[in-house]
């Protein structure tokens, strides 16, 4: 498929990841080393966001972006999430953390609009912390103005448990932000505990189905009986779906069958920085 070869074609060796280090496994140690690295990250724009592509599954068209953030580090080279994100949710430097995030997502929807594609969405995650903040909805709307982005591009993940914490706020919060026409997620669905009549009550637009169960289809029973009843849930509450960790031919080809319109996963592309994503757009832009 010509769609995945190109989303994939930028795949290369100068994006090594790393772990922080074999030296840091003493656990309250490595912590403070993180948290104080961490706070000199956020000062000096050593994190960046990546972006991993989203498309539609039956064409291969590419729809959007996840924006999945990566620290740059001096001394080591570039850190995941899972080097440093539990730490930043425990110091609360996952707020600033996010901002950043947001904004940098929101300057690249910005530049996609402007190479003529106002289409592509871009998804940003939210963490708990971020999304009970009381002015987070003010805060979203001067980052779009900000940096010009429009609320039509832009989609927020939350999880269902950071939704379920506080089930009547999070209705308030997610309605909030869909008035400013922001769509919503719910990331890793599956995973968490969301009752059904609260998935109801949430304004959102989109499940996001948990790699784990797209992991074992087709061939697992339990994991394509679970993807089914959530395809078939979303359906009757008219949710749009995204099948997360999409990595075979078989697993997209089971999605299509099932309707599952998008996805994401490294069949497609791994997250890449900016400019690697807005050179596929401009490419796919000339190639009409
Ligand atoms: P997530 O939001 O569920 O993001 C999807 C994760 O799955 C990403 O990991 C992505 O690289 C990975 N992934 C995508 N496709 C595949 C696949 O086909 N196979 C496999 N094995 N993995 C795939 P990443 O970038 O390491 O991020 C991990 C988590 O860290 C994210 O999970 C999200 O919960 C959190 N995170 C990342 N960026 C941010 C951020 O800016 N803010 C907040 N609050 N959390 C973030
Ligand atoms: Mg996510
Ligand atoms: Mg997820
Ligand atoms: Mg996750």
């Amino acid at each position: 498929n010509a769609d995945i070869a190109m989303y994939r074609a930028k795949e290369r060796g100068r994006n090594n990841y790393c772990f922080y280090g074999p030296e840091m496994d003493h656990h309250a140690r490595r912590r403070l080393t993180v948290e104080s690295e961490l706070r000199r990250a956020l000062a000096g724009g050593e994190l960046e966001a990546h972006y991993q592509p989203q498309v539609d599954l039956a064409t291969g068209a590419l729809t959007g972006a996840e924006a999945l953030v990566r620290w740059r580090h001096p001394e080591r080279c570039l850190l995941l999430p899972g080097e440093f994100i539990a730490v930043a949710e425990e110091t609360g430097l996952i707020v600033p953390l996010g901002e950043q995030v947001l904004r940098a997502a929101c300057r690249q929807s910005t530049r996609w609009r402007e190479a003529g594609r106002p289409d592509l969405k871009v998804a940003v995650n939210l963490s708990g912390h971020q999304f009970r903040q009381h002015d987070l909805v003010e805060q979203v709307c001067d980052i779009l103005a900000e940096t010009g982005a429009h609320a039509a591009q832009l989609e927020l993940e939350i999880t269902e448990s950071v939704a379920m914490a506080d089930a009547d706020g999070s209705v308030a919060t997610l309605a909030g932000l869909r008035r400013q026409g922001i769509a919503l997620a719910i990331d890793d669905f599956g995973t968490g505990y969301s009752s059904l009549s609260y998935l109801k009550r949430f304004p959102i637009d989109t499940l996001k189905i948990d790699r784990s169960f797209i992991q074992g289809i087709p061939a697992d029973g339990d994991d394509t009986a679970i993807v089914q009843a959530i395809i078939a849930m979303a359906r009757s509450l008219r949710l749009s779906l995204l099948a997360e960790g999409v990595e075979t031919p078989a697993q997209r080809e089971f999605l299509v069958a099932q309707g599952c319109r998008s996805g994401q996963g490294f069949l497609f592309g791994r997250a890449m920085p900016a400019e690697d994503f807005h050179h596929i757009i401009a490419r796919a832009a000339a190639a009409g």
